[in-house]
């Protein structure tokens, strides 16, 4: 029987570097030998401190939630970090030490018309969960997202969205750049400036938002204080 304190003991099998500043590790069970989880959930990572305590650090789960036998996770590397610098020294074929499940930020059902995700950095983990989990349950949901990095280097995932896109009848995305070269074309400033273009106020709508704190913010007072949308509408993850 699992329980919050069961370690999952990770074997660490592929390592994706998607920009200097973005890494993905693919995990796979060793024991137990199934996890499971909600779309939605977070794993704690356990990060070693010699003979000290491990330090632990919050990963949303990226991929699917009916995949028992482990997960992918996003990481964003910060400066002198203890966990972005123990994730940026592995090479593959180690072994990860992780608790959890945790969280209660899930996919609302039944859903709305129109499902809204504005994340930035490596905020989409927790919206590729969604998509991935439950595109095959509701393939025809109007998915909309906008997805906030700094400059095109930092832009990460386009052939995996773009496949996605493909894939369900009607989901768009965008990048949102804050700060990108003078010859982006596309959308520049923050997720935030650029929700109304979705006419949630006369489409039936649910907002997941997911990354940087003053983004959410900012949204949540846009839509619960100026725009008088409910509480049931929008579910968040703050990052910091
Ligand atoms: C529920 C939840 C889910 C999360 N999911 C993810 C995820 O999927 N992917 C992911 O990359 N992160 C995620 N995070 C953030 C993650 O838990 C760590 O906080 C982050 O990876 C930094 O850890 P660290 O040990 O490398 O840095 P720390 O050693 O904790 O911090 C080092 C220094 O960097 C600063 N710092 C910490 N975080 C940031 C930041 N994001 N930007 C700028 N400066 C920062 C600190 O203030 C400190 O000065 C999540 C957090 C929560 C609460």
């Amino acid at each position: 029987m699992s329980s919050a304190r069961t370690i999952y003991h990770m074997k660490l099998d592929q390592i994706i570097d998607h920009t200097p500043t973005v890494r993905e590790l693919v995990l796979k069970t060793d024991s137990p030998s199934d996890f499971s989880f909600k779309a939605g959930q977070f794993v704690m990572l356990n990060v070693p401190q010699g003979e000290a305590k491990p330090a632990l650090r919050a990963y949303s789960i990226a991929s699917e939630e009916q995949i028992k036998k482990g997960f992918r996770l996003l990481f964003k590397f910060v400066d002198n970090g203890v966990a972005s610098n123990f994730v940026w020294g592995l090479t593959g074929g180690e072994v990860l030490n992780f608790t959890g499940p945790f969280g209660k930020v899930f996919f609302q059902e039944p859903p709305t018309e129109q499902i809204i995700f504005l994340n930035t950095g490596t905020g989409l983990s927790q919206h590729l969960c969604y998509l991935l989990s439950k595109k095959a349950q509701f393939p025809n949901l109007k998915y909309r997202m906008l997805f906030g990095v700094r400059s095109e280097q930092d832009m990460y995932f386009k052939p995996q969205l773009d496949a996605l896109a493909k894939e369900l009848n009607d989901f768009q995305y965008e990048f949102v750049l804050s700060r990108p070269s003078e010859n982006w074309q596309g959308k520049k400033g923050y997720v935030q400036n650029f929700m109304a273009d979705f006419d949630y106020k006369n489409i039936p709508s649910t907002f997941y938002l997911c990354g940087n704190g003053g983004m959410i913010k900012e949204v949540k007072h846009q839509l619960l204080e100026l725009d008088g949308l409910e509480k049931s509408q929008i579910w968040a993850e703050a990052f910091d």
